[in-house]
């Protein structure tokens, strides 16, 4: 986790509430989803738990509010997720192609960004609130976008010898990985919480 990580949250609320008025800090969402499909060739998603907003958002406000039970595993599933990944961005595209080349076409453009945000914002919480905070992160399409492209770059290692089986890297991770299971989780969202809490170093990056 970088140092600004916790204060990226507020983009989050800069976006949706800001946004109802000034169309254009949709293009944010633009910036973000751009940025992270590029990291992710080379970190996977390191995004999700270093830079994105709503990532922040679920960590440090949501956290605050959620019944923190556990993610169910239908929402690991591709079979969810990658058919929710397809029904998002061709609805994203299908609304940017009804408005484009028309008349204030970048603040429409910018509109529908702003509703993406809004919508998904709700969903977040809904599922964060219930579950886990980050539950939302499991089924997020920009999330499944970095596994597929990057899902097994910058992997977690570990030196087994070290290891005591205390399963403090477990409890503490926020996406409920089964962290010593190292190389196979392509969902690390890299924030390096298990890294901290070893009390052995045996975890590392
Ligand atoms: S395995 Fe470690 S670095 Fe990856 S999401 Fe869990 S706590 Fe974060
Ligand atoms: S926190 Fe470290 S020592 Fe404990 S189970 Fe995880 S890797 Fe092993």
């Amino acid at each position: 986790m970088l140092n600004i990580t916790r204060y990226l949250w507020v983009l989050v609320l800069i976006v949706t509430l800001g946004g109802l008025w000034y169309p254009y800090l949709g293009y944010v969402m633009a910036v973000v989803m751009l940025t992270l499909m590029i990291t992710a060739v080379f970190r996977g998603r390191w995004f999700c738990g270093n830079l994105c907003p709503r990532g922040s958002f679920n960590d440090f406000v949501l956290n605050k509010i959620s019944r923190k039970k556990n993610i169910p595993g239908v929402l690991r599933s591709l079979w969810v997720r990658v058919p929710l990944f397809i029904l998002i961005m061709s609805l994203m595209i299908y609304r940017v192609s009804i408005v484009f080349a028309t008349r204030n076409m970048f603040e429409k453009i910018g509109v529908i960004l702003v509703s993406m945000c809004i919508v998904t914002t709700v969903a977040a919480i809904l599922l964060g609130g219930y579950y886990n905070s980050r539950a939302w992160c499991t089924v997020c399409p920009m999330g499944t976008a970095q596994r597929i492209i990057g899902g097994d770059r910058y992997q977690l290692k570990m030196a087994h010898d070290l290891c005591i089986d205390c399963k403090k890297c477990e409890k503490i991770c926020p996406m409920e990985l089964t962290v010593r299971d190292i190389g196979n989780n392509p969902d690390c969202i890299k924030c390096g919480r298990c890294v901290e809490a070893c009390p052995k170093d045996a975890l590392y990056f």
